[in-house]
């Protein structure tokens, strides 16, 4: 029997006959793992805390032959991140990042990167301030597309090369991947306009830290302008629509009625 030990996040699951569940990981080493948790559908299996969404753990699994699914032998959690599970808003976040993940990456393709990447937001979701998750999710979305070789050209124009600097009006194209000025706007027709604040605000995101950028005063309304190009960005690079944005959505809502009435 060969058993292998690693670090790994769960994506999702899913049910596999009346018993059991199949489990997605995200691991460091084997990248993204589908691994059978034999009895996961008891309502006492001893694997239900280490297959809940977002669970850290460290887990050993029985390696099978090919073309069977791995099993889960043991395993034990390291965190279970109990401030995003307790907070609507904070769970949709985390439904975002570990959906993006298991969305851009294909099974067994590690990237030690990402998995630290996903670790590192997951717990500056759990412990940040609410006003910086936006911005959080924007870097992570940043740092993602970065680690898979999507990079966006951030620090002046994409087709001329003109410093960020010295461009007045900006548009950003997601084709091109990156920011145009007002002399190359028309190499993509479905360029979209971006505010010169937003255009740097964006490059600052990338290239410094998100403690120094919340050391400014930052408007919603750059932040929404932000929000909305890198998200068309991601989803374009990503190939697909997610879910997981209209729930985010919902959920914030439904916490901005909560309060209305509360308060
Ligand atoms: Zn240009």
């Amino acid at each position: 029997m060969i058993l292998y030990k690693t670090e790994a996040i769960v994506l999702r699951d899913y049910d596999l006959g009346d018993q059991d569940k199949i489990v997605v990981f995200y691991s460091p080493k084997h990248g993204k793992i589908k691994v059978v948790a034999k009895g996961a559908r008891r309502i006492k299996s001893r694997f239900a805390p280490l297959i809940q969404l977002l669970s850290y753990d460290i887990l050993l699994i029985h390696k099978n032959r090919k073309k069977s699914l791995d099993t889960l032998n043991e395993g034990e959690i390291k965190y279970y991140f109990p401030q995003i599970k307790r907070d609507l808003v904070r769970f949709a976040y985390g439904c975002y990042l570990v959906e993006s993940v298991d969305k851009f990456v294909g099974e067994r393709e590690p990237h030690p990167g990402l998995f630290q990447l996903l670790l590192t937001t997951l717990f500056l979701l759990e412990k940040g301030p609410k006003y910086t998750l936006n911005l959080l999710m924007r870097s992570f979305e940043l740092e993602l597309l970065s680690i898979l070789g999507y990079e966006p050209y951030l620090e002046g124009c994409v087709n001329c090369g003109k410093a960020l600097e010295l461009i007045e009006s900006f548009y950003f194209s997601l084709k091109l991947g990156g920011f145009l000025c007002s002399s190359c706007q028309g190499v993509d027709k479905e360029r979209i306009p971006i505010s010169k604040k937003a255009s740097l605000l964006m490059s600052e995101l990338f290239f410094s830290s998100l403690k120094k950028v919340f050391q400014q005063k930052i408007d919603k309304s750059v932040e929404r302008e932000i929000e909305m190009i890198l998200r068309a960005y991601f989803f374009y690079q990503g190939q697909g629509k997610m879910f997981t944005p209209h729930f985010i959505y919902s959920f914030k809502r439904l916490e901005c009625i909560r309060r209305d009435k509360e308060g």
